[in-house]
């Protein structure tokens, strides 16, 4: 099977092509253009402008990629499927997005796939690690909770009750006037700090970042270094992370545990996920960080088993959602796994 994917929830333009292979030797080829914004978070606007741009770029280079990679009759097109990131994600950069994809299903004449993103940051994890039903850890920019599949669909069972984990350390670093993405940047200044107190805050299984954000703040402006403000912070927000997780594997009774999006590129959570997975018994797995960040390969790679399940959309049904919810979707590539 081989499958385009093109993402653009956020900042990433990307597009990709999954190939299944011959031999089980599978491979994925990504292009991507990131919108890195001049000053402060991301905007919505400025972001649906770079889609517009960019998409068609990268979505020409993955197409150019297929072609020339495919080795069947050349009156057939090179991809079985065009997928798409249907959401969650900003409205007008979704929409950039979904019309490129329809617009290319239709000319290739090949299926659409309308994919979860917060599904493939999930999905992407069980496929590199070969692990059959393990938690996920999505700690993403504007997302960050605990999934496990029970019954057909991947339930959420713990979430951020307020912001985005990446967003709240983002939050953190344009107070103290850093470029964005903050979060590389608090990685590199927790090096040198050491831990002052902040809050920690979970209740149950789920958790909030405000408050430590807000301290996080108060603490920089009343002259505590920013090295030890940034390595509290890591320690705080990703021993809550930690705590929930583990409780996750406690209550699921599961013994593996995959970690997705790009605040999984940050060493120290990876660290701590791992010594936890270690102490009770379980196997840990983060994928290659470009699997981690916004990228088409997940969405290429959960689009083909969507596709192999005859999960594709009708041009009418294709609409996106801006606040897609994980368990909104029926697992139809899972039929006769385990539970
Ligand atoms: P979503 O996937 O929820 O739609 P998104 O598109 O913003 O959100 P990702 O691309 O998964 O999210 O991740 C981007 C976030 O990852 C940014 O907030 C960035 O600061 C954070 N990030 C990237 N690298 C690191 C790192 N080394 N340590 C901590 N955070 C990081």
């Amino acid at each position: 099977t081989r499958v385009l994917g093109i993402e653009g929830t956020a900042w990433a333009a990307s597009a990709a092509v999954y190939d299944s292979g011959r031999d089980g030797v599978d491979s994925v080829f990504i292009e991507t253009d990131a919108y890195e914004p001049d000053s402060g978070g991301i905007h919505p606007r400025e972001a649906a402008e770079h889609m517009h741009d960019a998409i068609p770029r990268v979505v020409e280079r993955a197409l150019e990629h297929a072609r020339e990679t495919f080795d069947g009759p050349i009156d057939e097109p090179p991809v079985d499927a065009v997928a798409f990131s249907r959401g969650p994600g900003l409205g007008p950069c979704l929409r950039i997005v979904a019309t490129a994809a329809r617009a290319l299903s239709q000319a290739l004449d090949v299926s659409l796939v309308g994919v979860n993103h917060m599904v493939a940051h999930l999905e992407i994890g069980r496929h590199t690690s070969g692990f059959d039903s393990p938690v996920c850890l999505n700690a993403s920019g504007a997302n960050a909770h605990l999934l496990a599949y029970r019954n057909g669909r991947y339930r959420v069972l713990g979430e951020t009750m307020d912001t985005g984990v990446g967003n709240a350390i983002d939050k953190f670093t344009r107070h103290v006037g850093w470029s964005h993405p903050g979060g590389p940047k608090v990685e590199a200044a927790a090096e040198d700090g050491g831990y002052v107190d902040l809050p920690y805050v979970v209740k149950g299984m789920d958790f909030s970042f405000s408050g430590i954000m807000s301290a996080a703040k108060q603490r920089y402006d009343n002259g505590v270094p920013v090295e030890d403000v940034c390595y509290s912070l890591q320690e705080n927000v990703f021993a809550m992370l930690t705590e929930v997780s583990e409780r996750a594997l406690s209550l699921t009774g599961s013994d593996e545990l995959v970690l997705g999006g790009g605040v999984g590129r940050n060493a120290r959570l990876r660290d701590m996920l791992a010594v936890m997975c270690d102490q009770r018994g379980a196997s840990f797995h983060a994928p290659d960080a470009r699997f981690l960040g916004d990228n088409a390969g997940m969405i290429a790679v959960l689009g083909a088993k969507m596709y192999g399940a005859g999960d594709t959309l009708a041009l009418a049904d294709s609409r996106v959602d801006p606040n897609f919810r994980p368990d909104q979707v029926p697992v139809s590539w899972r039929d006769g796994e385990p539970e």
